[in-house]
């Protein structure tokens, strides 16, 4: 059987990273998403076990305090973390599991599965985050003046990551994601078991 990767995706909010990530999944059946905890209140909309297992601060705790995060981190004032029951969960299934996480949460990663792809989303530029933050109109001036100065600091890590799209173009972002994804089921590693039948059946006929 195929074996599922890990897929760590960080963007700066606004950068069109849900969008994309809803169209990988309703299209790709090989891609699942990790469901991280989190402290914060639901929106409007949202699902407990499908967007978010929404927690409380002192059930998250105990979570840390029982070593059942692969990571977690604040992020705006809020806990958020990838249980290792959701890693389990997603290799059980055989599939690749995707990781939206801040950048914190992702260098946590890397630190213990390097082998996972690693993929940051880049607005075009300040402004035009800036002008989408606002265009939005969904949050208050001083959220987005927040999310703002957040991005500052967090644009700065793509260059840890293993590649870095640029979403000046939808589709395009779209796409070239999914290509990463495809590219990275061809490694060896992923389906070795069907290589090495392969490769014996050329030594039997040596
Ligand atoms: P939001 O509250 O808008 O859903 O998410 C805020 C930020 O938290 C986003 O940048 C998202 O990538 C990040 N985030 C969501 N889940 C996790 C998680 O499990 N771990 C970490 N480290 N960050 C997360």
């Amino acid at each position: 059987m195929e074996r599922g990767q890990l897929i760590v995706i960080s963007a700066p909010s606004g950068t069109g990273k849900s969008t994309i990530l809803h169209r990988l999944l309703h299209e790709d059946p090989l891609c699942q998403f990790s469901v991280s905890h989190t402290t914060r209140a639901p929106r409007p909309g949202e699902k407990d076990a499908i967007d978010y297992h929404f927690v409380d601060r002192s059930e998250f705790e105990a979570m840390i305090a029982a070593d059942k995060f692969l990571e977690y981190a604040d992020v705006h004032g809020n806990y958020y973390g990838t249980s290792l029951r959701e890693v389990l969960r997603g290799q059980q299934a055989g599939k690749d599991l995707i990781l939206d996480i801040d950048v914190a949460g992702a260098r946590i990663v890397k630190s213990k599965m390097p082998d996972a792809l690693f993929v940051f989303i880049l607005p075009p530029s300040f402004a035009q985050l800036s002008a989408r933050l606002y265009g939005r109109a969904t949050d208050s001036e001083s959220t987005i003046e927040r999310r703002l100065r957040n991005a500052c600091g967090e644009v700065q890590a793509a260059l840890e990551y293993d590649y870095v799209l640029v979403n000046d173009d939808l589709d395009m972002c779209f796409q070239q994601l999914q290509m990463l994804i495809r590219c990275e089921r061809l490694k060896p590693a992923r389906n070795p078991e069907k290589i090495k039948e392969i490769l014996e059946s050329f030594r039997q006929s040596e």
